[in-house]
């Protein structure tokens, strides 16, 4: 049965009206082949589940301690106490030695205050479609579901159950896409879909390889092949200084989403920003991007770019 495959995620949020139009209920799946330099979601890229830790939620070794001795790799010791904000008593706190640890996720088992938790969850095309179709009632004309990632064409076969469980009870579906995957999976989703929202990372195949690990021609082809099959692409460019904010990139990209005419329903320009940094440290990963976020004055440059090639364009 196609409702009981289980698909891994790692998020399900309601109310976004950041993906895709109207109000939506957005499933984010785990896992990515790409990897972008500026990522804001580090829990999307790995497919395997993650221990991510939340250090302010630990109430200290005095009161609890319950993890100090489950970890197989002895990973987990204490850290240096430090003084309670609270009532000024020592508080003795964990850490994790991250090049010891499986990621077992034994301890988050143990931890009552849920300071130590896995990052992504498995849940089948049934459980999550109950969850979403809850929200039916704040979606209105425009409003849906929102498959993204990570990217859920890795998870082929889930994210085309639910879209499809999702469009029987006629509700609409944008799949937020890197379009890093075989043209012959977007064929048999495109009828499920209403919007693509569908990522332009940067147009030279070298330096788009270089930023995010794969070349953009697939990305470019499927693209390109979903225009022509009549799919509708929400175009997003991420706007990086230094990595892909350049004239010549977006004059480009510009020129590319003229290509594929009407299909293109908007160019979105989203601004780099640092908020998810601290996402890296609960996963103990580190940050590399160091990048001033563009200007406003920068940014309504490009929208104007855009916008004088004859797009509907948007910063985001
Ligand atoms: S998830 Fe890591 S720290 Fe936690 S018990 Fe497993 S190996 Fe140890
Ligand atoms: S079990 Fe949780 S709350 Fe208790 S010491 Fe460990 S991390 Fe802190």
């Amino acid at each position: 049965m196609t409702r009981d495959i289980k698909g891994k995620l790692y998020d399900i949020q309601g109310y976004s009206v950041h993906d895709g139009p109207g109000i939506r209920t957005t499933v984010f799946l785990k896992g990515c082949m790409l990897h972008c330099l500026w990522c804001h979601s580090p829990e999307s890229i790995s497919f395997d589940y993650e221990l991510a830790w939340f250090e302010t939620r630990c109430v200290g070794t005095e009161k609890c301690g319950l993890c100090l001795d489950v970890c197989p790799q002895g990973a987990i010791s204490k850290a240096e106490p430090e003084k309670s904000a609270t009532d000024g008593s020592l508080l003795t706190k964990i850490k994790i030695d991250r090049s010891k640890c499986r990621n077992c996720l034994i301890c988050t088992q143990t931890c009552p205050a849920q300071a130590l938790k896995p990052s992504g969850y498995e849940a089948t095309v049934e459980e999550v479609f109950r969850k979403v179709a809850k929200d039916k009632i704040y979606f209105g004309q425009e409003g849906g579901v929102t498959i993204s990632g990570g990217e859920p064409m890795a998870q082929f076969d889930f994210t085309l159950a639910l879209a499809k469980r999702c469009k029987e009870e006629g509700i609409s579906v944008c799949l937020d896409t890197t379009g890093y995957a075989p043209w012959e999976n977007f064929q048999e989703i495109l009828p499920y879909i209403d919007l693509f929202l569908y990522d332009l990372k940067h147009m030279d195949p070298d330096k788009c390889q270089k930023l995010v690990g794969v070349n953009n021609e697939l990305i470019l082809d499927n693209a390109r092949r979903i225009a022509q099959n009549e799919g509708n692409l929400q175009i997003r460019v991420p706007v990086i200084p230094k990595l892909n904010a350049t004239k010549e990139n977006m004059e480009k990209t510009a020129a590319f989403c003229r290509e594929l005419g009407n299909a293109v329903t908007l160019v979105q320009l989203l601004p780099y920003h640092s908020f998810g940094s601290a996402k890296y440290t609960r996963l103990g990963l580190p940050y590399k991007l160091n990048i001033t976020p563009p200007s406003d004055q920068e940014m309504r440059e490009y929208l104007e770019l855009m916008q004088s090639m004859g797009l509907k364009a948007q910063i985001h």
